[in-house]
């Protein structure tokens, strides 16, 4: 294979699509990366974001994907230098003054680390620009014909089509890809869809007023488990905690808009959140903040001869309990790399077998993250986890 002589076009500039553009750029392809959204770099486009304010545990799986993309490890130091590590997670009760239990992930001391997923595609943007990758705003796909490798933008706000040819079409369009629509008129495709009935809402705790620190302990992933919904907190390096309201939509309907229902809720189960986040506050963030669908895609294969992949949400989007969807994205674009890398005289062959290496853990990853929500919200506080959990570290 001739590098310098191909093209690729990536449609979606989110985590996934920035890192495959990086990758390969830097082995020589000429990129072009198309994305729906405007610019997340201008503060103005932040709030276009819905997952502005996300904090991401980032795990070895995706930090493994930043540290071979080829650049000395540069883009990963700026990555890791804004995170903050998690060693473990603190189990609370809710009651205000009753300690959290602290559960270490790794009797060795390893870590997993919170970072700001807008910050985050921030940092690939600003890489991606230094290597001269075009980058086209404000375009959504509307079509592909694969026949003869194009894909259709539209331009948001004219609605002027273009049509752009390559060699390879990445789709890392999310969860809802269009890709993912357009290829499935092309290939015989699995697909399964599930929606699960609890929703997620986003919550800030400030910092303290006083001493402008963390109000609890920064180094955790913090959780109130209610057996069935659940909140969290995320330590963001501004001191502040993103957190989570992980609950059914049943539950919502039930507090409905009301004040009281809503404080009434919290005293209940999560009593030291209103403390937290503050009474006003909590309900400000209530009203406002959006209550969001959950959902888990499994489909293969994730290719189309040499020509069209799919790769993160828009191949496996997973529920986010077990913080993997990014990280697996990640380890995605360094899987299909070794792949491409394997079979340099044939793209047809680098697609075909990255699909069929990458498939079953997709899906594996997939089950996983839906059997952890049980355990986030509900084993956490079990006899027999806490007996399993000393038996695994003795
Ligand atoms: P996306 O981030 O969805 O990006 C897709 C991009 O494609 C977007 O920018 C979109 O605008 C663009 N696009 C869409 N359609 C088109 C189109 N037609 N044309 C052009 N562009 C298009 N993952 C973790 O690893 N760790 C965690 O702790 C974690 N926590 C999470 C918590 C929550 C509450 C949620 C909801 C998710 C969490 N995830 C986590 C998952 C993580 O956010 C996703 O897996 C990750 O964002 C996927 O990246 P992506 O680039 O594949 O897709």
């Amino acid at each position: 294979m001739d590098s310098l002589t191909k093209k690729v076009i990536v449609v979606g500039a989110g985590p996934v699509g920035a890192l495959a553009a990086l990758y390969f750029s830097h082995a020589g392809w000429e990129v072009e990366v198309y994305e729906l959204r405007g610019d997340l770099r201008l503060p103005e486009n932040l709030s276009l974001n819905f997952s502005k304010s996300i904090n991401l545990a980032l795990s070895e799986r995706g930090i493994d994907g930043l540290r071979n993309l080829g650049d000395g490890g540069k883009l990963l130091d700026e990555v890791l230098s804004e995170t903050i590590p998690m060693y473990g997670r603190m189990i609370h009760t809710g009651v205000p003054g009753e300690k959290g239990e602290s559960q270490k992930y790794d009797v060795h001391g390893r870590f997993i680390r919170s970072a700001d997923r807008a910050r985050l595609n921030v940092q690939l943007l600003d890489a991606l620009v230094l290597k001269d990758v075009k980058l086209f705003f404000h375009h959504r796909l509307r079509g592909l014909n694969l026949d003869v490798n194009t894909a259709e933008f539209e331009k948001i706000g004219t609605g002027e089509r273009v049509t752009v040819q390559a060699d390879l079409i990445i789709g890392a369009d999310g969860a809802h890809s269009a890709t993912r629509r357009f290829l499935q008129k092309s290939v015989r495709m699995y697909y399964e869809q599930t929606y699960i009935e609890t929703l997620w809402q986003e919550y800030e705790i400030p910092p303290d007023e006083e001493t402008g620190d963390f109000k609890i302990d920064a180094n955790h992933l913090h959780i109130w488990p209610k057996k069935d919904f659940m909140f969290i907190a995320i330590p963001s390096v501004d001191k502040t905690f993103t957190c989570t309201l992980f609950m059914e939509q049943w539950r919502f309907d039930a507090i409905g808009d009301s004040r009281d229902n809503l404080l009434a809720f919290f005293r209940e189960n999560f009593e030291e959140v209103i403390d937290l986040v503050g009474e006003d506050s909590l309900v400000e963030q209530y009203l406002n903040h959006q209550k969001l669908p959950l959902i888990s895609i499994k489909c293969r294969p994730y290719h189309y001869k040499d020509r069209c992949v799919i790769i993160g949400d828009a191949a496996h989007a997973m529920v986010p309990f077990y913080g993997q969807g990014m990280n697996a994205g990640f380890e995605d674009v360094r899987v299909l790399f070794e792949h491409v890398r394997a079979h340099p005289d044939s793209m047809t062959d680098a697609l075909a077998s990255y699909s069929a290496y990458r498939v079953p853990d997709g899906h594996m990853i997939n089950e996983l993250a839906m059997q952890n929500h049980i355990e986030m919200r509900a084993t956490v506080t079990s006899k027999a986890y806490l007996l399993r959990k000393v038996i695994e570290e003795a």
